[in-house]
């Protein structure tokens, strides 16, 4: 286990050619957009990133995240740990204008600068894969008890009682929805 930090930059001009792969975590605390919608607003987040040239010669980041966070319950309003969990697959644009020829199949990332802020990549990615709903697991909610149970816990909780509708909507990643 790597407990490695990722760059806060990478080169776009090299970083592709060399078909660079980075893994390590980012902090929380270097997400303020992403933190005001924690309970907690500590930990990490585990990334992976390829940047890779496709057959197009388009840039390409590909990879995964994962995160372990505390988000309100919006039936009682305690926390209740959610497990993040999204792959990453981005087209990395020099300009605004390269939007309209952009593949259908791929979402842009605009950055037009030569560095690009990993940080804000990996925020907006978490924003997007938040659950539109977060629930304790039915008969857990309005107990004491569940606002102190780790992720762990709750994460076997959750898959006790996969058939409870909420708890899947917790455990199962969230598709993007916009
Ligand atoms: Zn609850």
């Amino acid at each position: 286990m790597s407990n490695s930090r990722l760059p806060v930059y990478v080169d776009t001009r090299t970083i592709f050619q060399q078909q660079g792969k980075l893994t390590g975590s980012v902090a929380l605390e270097r997400l303020p957009g992403f933190q005001q919608y924690l309970v907690d607003k500590s930990g990490e987040v585990e990334v992976e990133l390829n940047f890779i040239l496709n057959e197009s010669s388009r840039k390409i980041i590909s990879g995964s995240l994962s995160a372990n966070v505390t988000l309100a319950c919006q039936r009682c309003l305690e926390p209740v740990d959610i497990i993040l969990q999204d792959r990453i697959q981005l087209a990395l644009l020099s300009d605004e204008a390269e939007l309209e020829y952009l593949e259908a199949d791929l979402e842009p990332w605009v950055c037009e600068d030569k560095h690009l802020d990993l940080a804000s990549v990996v925020e907006e990615q978490l924003i997007l894969c938040l659950p539109i709903v977060s629930y304790h697991p039915e008969g857990d909610c309005q107990l004491g008890m569940v606002s102190t149970a780790t992720g762990e816990l709750a994460q076997e909780e959750m898959s006790k009682k996969a058939k409870n509708p909420f708890a899947v909507l917790q455990a199962l990643k969230i598709d993007k929805t916009e």
